[in-house]
Formats: structure tokens, C-alpha cells, sequence
């Protein structure tokens, strides 16, 4: 499974195909990847290789988006099949993810949600970590950052995680706990990925974000790094590759 992200300049689609293709050894049963132009947020997503989602994302592939979230699954909580495939959007449709990982405790928390009027298309645990999210920002009325922070706190499991707001679209907000995550500093664009591999060609810089670490992935904007328990912030190492 993997996970890869880009915001930037450049268009976002060629690089995160590239790159989950990149990521293909590390196993997988599905792929899927989210386009933001600015406007709209294209979701495609299917069972199968790279290869497949490729032949099924032709019409949001010329897309000028500068903004992209790719994602190869290995399933652990649904079938393999298009619907339980990454990304997951949150019933507002503004907010989406990409997960890499298990949610142990998404049963309550998803019976929780329900009772408070969510709904929920595929059996992941994920698309309940997307819901927990959007419910905790609009119960709590704050930015996407401390949403993720105060859901992440009440989630036991494994992630690496993406995730965008339509609301706050020049941001990816990315945490680790688990699973591998390293983000690509280049200038005014930014890479994510579960290793260097997608993004060595674009620049050398990379941070390797630890357990329990999250980042606001933003642009124009220096990266802060933080403990998702105390909110303490990290000094951001950035480790020099060798392409
Ligand atoms: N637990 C998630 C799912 O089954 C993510 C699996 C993965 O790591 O790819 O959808």
C-alpha cells in the first residue's frame, strides 16, 4: 500500500500516477487519486493496478490541477472493490483522504457518527476517520490542522494519512503514526509519499516524519511539524538524498 501527494505549481496528475506506480512493490489490491483544479474535486478511484485506474481517470487526466492525493490500498476492513478504494470523501464532500493503516476502534466511533445523522458508502474504516474529522470541525468550529489533531487523539491504530478541505484548498494536512511518510521540499511545491521514491527526481530535500507526528502541508508558508498528543512543535530535519 502507499500513499502520494503534491502541491504546487505543476500538474499534479502525471506525478502522482508516477509515483503510486513507484510505490507498487509495496503490494496493493486497488488504486485511487483526487485532482483539485482550483474549483472542483475529482475523485477516481477503482479495484485493480495503476494501469487500470489510469485507463479509468482519462477524463479528469488533462486536468490543469496543481493539487493531487494518490493512494494504492491493501485491504484490511472491506473487500477489495471501487467503492471501499481510496480516497474517501466526508459526507459534506469537502473534505477527503487517503489512509494507509488500520482504525482498531472504528466500530463505536462509526455507531457514534450515525447517531448523529452520518452516512457511509463503503465498509472502511477510513471513510469514518474522514467523517470523525469533518464532525469534529464543525462541532468544534476549528481549522482543518486541529480537526485532524483532536480526531487523531480518539483514533487507536495505525496511519499515514492525507487529507484536504475543499474550505482550505492550499493546504494537505498529513500525520504518521505507524505507517511511513516522507514529505518532499521543493520550492513553492511540496511532495508526499510513503518513501522518496516518487519525488527524488523533483528535489533532494526530504523530512521523514516520526510516530505520532503530523504536518500542515502548506503553501508559501515554512512547514511546522507537531506531537498529534501534546501539540508541542518539532524542529523539522530535512535530510539531503542522493539522487
Ligand atoms: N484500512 C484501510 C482500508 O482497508 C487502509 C488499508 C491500506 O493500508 O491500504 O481501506
Amino acid at each position: 500500500c502507499g500513499i502520494v501527494g503534491y502541491i504546487g505549481y505543476r500538474e499534479a496528475y502525471p506525478i502522482v500516477i508516477k509515483g503510486l506506480k513507484r510505490l507498487e512493490y509495496r503490494g496493493y489490491d486497488s488504486a485511487g487519486i483526487m485532482l483539485y483544479d482550483g474549483k472542483d474535486i475529482k475523485i477516481s478511484k477503482t479495484k485493480g493496478k495503476v494501469s487500470d485506474l489510469e485507463e479509468k481517470s482519462e477524463a479528469i487526466a488533462s486536468s490543469k490541477a496543481t493539487i493531487g492525493m494518490g493512494h494504492t490500498r491493501w485491504a484490511t476492513h472491506g473487500v477489495p472493490n471501487d467503492v471501499n478504494s481510496h480516497p474517501h470523501a466526508s459526507n459534506s464532500g469537502d473534505l477527503v483522504i487517503i489512509h494507509n493503516g488500520i482504525i482498531e476502534n472504528y466500530e463505536p466511533l462509526k455507531k457514534e457518527l450515525q447517531k448523529r445523522g452520518y452516512t457511509f458508502t463503503s465498509d472502511t474504516d477510513t471513510e469514518v476517520l474522514v467523517n470523525l474529522i469533518e464532525d469534529v470541525q464543525k462541532k468544534e468550529n476549528i481549522k482543518l490542522g486541529k480537526a485532524v489533531q483532536v480526531a487523531l487523539n480518539q483514533v487507536v491504530g495505525a496511519y499515514a494519512i492525507c487529507v484536504f478541505d475543499k474550505k482550505k484548498p492550499d493546504e494537505i494536512v498529513v500525520a504518521r503514526l505507524g505507517s511511513p511518510l516522507a514529505i518532499g521540499v521543493g520550492e513553492n511545491e511540496f511532495f508526499i509519499a510513503s518513501d522518496a521514491s516518487p519525488f527524488i527526481e523533483y528535489t533532494s530535500n526530504a523530512i521523514y516524519l516520526e510516530d505520532e507526528e503530523m504536518a500542515i502541508v502548506r503553501l508559501a508558508k515554512p512547514l511546522k511539524i507537531r506531537k498529534i498528543k501534546d501539540d508541542s512543535l518539532v524542529d523539522p530535519y530535512i535530510q539531503e538524498l542522493q539522487m
